[in-house]
């Protein structure tokens, strides 16, 4: 070989050696050698930086006898054993299946027992005991017309209890409630499958389960919340599971965007449904209700959830479900042979296991 040619190889490796290093420093790649510093491992995932919890109960009815014990002055007689405090939630759902107005000492109607209202004092009822939100939306809405619905919401908005579900301006019964809690957005509807008597025009006041009024109403709010809530009240009363036009329509309200919906309205409680990424509950049961003439009624569940926010994700879970003895003063169930009937039987109408949330 020429030595020019010798001389010119040379110099050619020793220019690809030297642009190597100035890459390999520029793209700061280090040699792995004893004096270099140990990088900590990147952490498994961002951290949980906010969360809110969430306990729903189902069917409260302060009309008839109870309303009666409230007019009398026992304002706190209803929760008087059951402190919702104790299950440390943010935010406390129910359903108000009954309005709260002012029919002169009327609780229940002398036509009809299945028609009745609780008295005005019933917010503060709810208030008193830690209830956030509640949702209107269900067949007793209008028991006692338009007017005794104003008037519950303005015992509500009077005692800052949210509600959802319903409103005397048509325009505004989809618009959802927005519940902000340690930076977590909530949204709720609340939807009911029918009104007693079906009344002209109840769709007016009362939102009613019409998904091409409230899927849209959803896809709105996703852009906003974290998490949307489907309140819905229908369905077939003491039975043991869903009817199938209620199943359809919770697998709907998950496929169209919701994370969980909230049944109610059977006064029995069914299974917890797990479908994609959403939780269906399907019915709640009743929560503050005297109707002794079956075993399930006087038994239920709440549910709780929890709601996490990440640095770059949201999610909820479940957390657990905390089983109720219903009555006109509902208590904690503590019976262990109780409780266990109430479990088996949620974990035969349920998809998953649901062993680990039961306490
Ligand atoms: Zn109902």
């Amino acid at each position: 070989m020429p030595v020019t040619t010798s001389i010119r190889l040379v110099a050619a490796v020793t220019l690809l050696i030297l642009a190597e290093l100035i890459i390999a420093h520029r793209l700061k790649i280090r040699p792995v050698g004893d004096d270099i510093e140990a990088v900590p491992p990147p952490p498994a995932g961002p951290a949980v930086w906010s969360s809110a919890s969430f306990v729903a109960y189902g069917d409260v009815n302060l009309g008839r006898t109870v309303g009666q014990r409230i007019l009398k002055g026992a304002v706190d007689h209803p929760f008087a054993k059951f402190d919702l405090r104790e299950d440390s939630a943010d935010i406390v759902f129910l359903n108000l299946e009954s309005p709260l107005s002012d029919q002169g000492g009327e609780t229940v109607s002398p036509k009809s027992n299945i028609v009745f209202t609780g008295p005005p004092e019933g917010a503060r009822t709810l208030r008193n005991a830690g209830v956030t939100v509640v949702s209107t939306a269900n067949n007793h809405a209008l028991d006692y017309g338009v007017s005794a619905l104003g008037e519950t919401v303005r015992h509500l908005d009077a005692q800052n209890i949210l509600h959802a579900g319903t409103s005397t301006s048509p325009e505004s019964l989809f618009l959802p409630l927005l519940i902000e809690k340690n930076s977590i957005k909530i949204a709720i509807f609340a939807v009911s499958a029918f009104v007693n008597f079906n009344p002209k025009g109840w769709e007016r006041t009362v939102a009613p389960a019409d998904t091409g009024r409230l899927f849209p109403a959803m896809r709105a709010v996703r852009k906003s919340a974290d998490f949307v809530l489907v309140s819905y009240h229908g369905g077939v009363e003491y039975t043991n599971a869903p009817a199938p036009a209620t199943e359809r329509f919770a697998a709907q309200c998950i496929d169209g965007g919701a994370d969980i919906v909230l049944g109610h309205h059977p006064h029995v409680t069914f299974g917890v449904h797990r479908r994609g990424k959403g939780i269906v509950v399907h019915s709640l049961g009743n929560f503050i209700f005297f109707q002794p003439q079956h075993y399930w009624t006087q038994r239920s569940y709440g549910v709780r959830f929890v709601f996490e926010k990440r640095e770059d994700s949201v999610r909820f879970r479940l957390d657990r479900f905390i089983p109720v003895k219903v009555g006109f003063q509902t208590e904690r169930m503590t019976d262990t042979a109780q409780t266990g009937l109430l479990r088996r039987r949620t974990q035969r109408l349920s998809n998953f296991d649901i062993t680990s949330h039961w306490k």
